[in-house]
């Protein structure tokens, strides 16, 4: 990694965290509203182009160290973490996917210097979650496209500066030969269908919308998607949701702890009945962060192995990669309710220093977030010819 050290950047985001990010965070939730302070103060420490190359002008971050990021912005407020791991799942598949095109090379570099954000287009109307089919297509005429989409959700839409779009790679192309094309601000207009008044990840604002676009052929991403799905945008989008989770579910469990530490001191020589429940939770947080901590470490060495984007597309890492969302997603909802039990009724209420109330309503979203049910039965499908599991 390039500039600041791994420890001194994690620093700096808790302390972006503890200033700016927390602070906000109820508000951003109150008013189902984008969390603006929190990204501009990630822009301003050029946090939005960690993934590009440093001979490109960024910080080259490895996964595992993002995924750390995602850990303490996950702390402070979902939202914001959310819209931050977003953003760099799409900007993952741009570095991963997009250097041998000079166009995206120069729109790299052009990133490191402005700090846009990326959103994702990959849910369609009539197709919902499956993020390997699309009914849309890309249509190129001469040196140009045209791309039109309805989307179910585009979080954060109305507040970026470019998409990363999955659609079939032309109009007579099966529903799962498809490419991903970067638009960019000017290209595309985006007409909102629908609202985004939901149970949680409130500041994600991502409504439905309906998207139209033209643009230079060079800004469609070379390759396969298939390929880039199972070697970029499904790792990405696990590790790093894995790791806000992560953060979202510590905070949980650090309240909690807190409470009964507090509980403790006004009972000396005695062990609060709670402490049992806290001992249970912190139990399922460590095993939620080896989990973790074990993927991360997996994807990290396969990025840095000759051999490891065509280990990407094994068999065995994909279902090891679904096991981590799967996991995850169910873990910190009971991470987060236990945390709630060992707190009572403080935790039950929106105005107390304990209150859970927005990290259990935000952590059921994790589940929805292409459906778990979806992801079992992918991997059933491959554990009938996957052996060594
Ligand atoms: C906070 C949040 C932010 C989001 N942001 C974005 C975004 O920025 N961009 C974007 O493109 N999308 C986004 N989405 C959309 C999301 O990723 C899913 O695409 C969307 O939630 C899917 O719609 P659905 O819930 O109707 O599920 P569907 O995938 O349509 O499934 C509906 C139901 O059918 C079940 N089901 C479907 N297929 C199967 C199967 N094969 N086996 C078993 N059960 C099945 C599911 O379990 C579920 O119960 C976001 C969603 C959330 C919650």
């Amino acid at each position: 990694m390039g500039m600041m050290e791994l420890p001194d950047l994690l620093e700096r985001v808790r302390q972006i965290g503890e200033e700016i990010i927390g602070p906000n965070a109820a508000d951003v939730d109150g008013q189902g509203r984008f969390p603006t302070e929190g990204i501009e103060a990630l822009k301003k420490e050029k946090l939005l182009s960690a993934l590009v190359p440093v001979d490109l002008g960024g910080m080259e971050m490895t996964i595992d160290d993002l995924t750390k990021i995602c850990t303490v912005l996950g702390k402070y407020c979902s939202s914001t973490a959310m819209i931050f791991a977003m953003h760099h799942i799409q900007l993952a598949c741009v570095v991963r996917h997009g250097l041998s095109s000079p166009m995206l090379r120069t729109y790299l570099a052009e990133l490191v210097e402005k700090q846009f954000l990326i959103a994702s287009v990959t849910s369609e109307v009539g197709i919902g979650g499956d993020t390997r089919s699309s009914l849309c297509a890309v249509e190129v005429d001469g040196p140009r496209f045209v791309l039109n989409k309805d989307s179910t959700a585009i979080s954060y839409g109305a507040h970026a500066d470019d998409l990363v779009v999955t659609c079939r790679r032309n109009k007579d192309a099966a529903s799962s030969d498809q490419v991903m094309v970067l638009l960019k601000k000017g290209d595309y207009t985006l007409e909102q269908v629908g609202s985004w008044d939901t149970l949680g990840m409130r500041g994600t604002c991502s409504p439905g919308f309906k998207l139209r676009s033209t643009g230079p052929v060079e800004q469609i991403i070379p390759g396969a998607y298939g390929d880039a799905s199972s070697q970029t945008m499904v790792p990405f989008s696990h590790m790093l949701w894995g790791g806000l989770w992560l953060g979202i579910s510590s905070a949980a469990v650090n309240k909690a702890a807190a409470f009964v530490r507090k509980a403790a001191r006004r009972t000396p020589g005695q062990v609060p009945p709670m402490a049992l429940r806290l001992a249970e939770v912190s139990n399922k947080l460590q095993s939620m962060r080896a989990n973790v901590n074990d993927m991360a470490n997996e994807c990290a060495a396969l990025q840095r192995s000759p051999d490891g984007n065509e280990a990407m597309l094994s068999m065995g890492f994909a279902l090891r990669m679904n096991n981590l969302k799967i996991y995850c997603s169910s873990i910190m909802v009971e991470i987060v309710h236990d945390s709630m039990l060992v707190c009572g009724i403080l935790a039950y209420k929106n105005d107390s220093e304990y209150s859970l109330g927005r990290q259990l309503r935000d952590a059921h979203s994790a589940a929805l977030m292409v459906a778990n049910d979806r992801i079992y039965a992918k991997n059933a499908s491959l554990l009938l010819v996957h052996k060594d599991v």
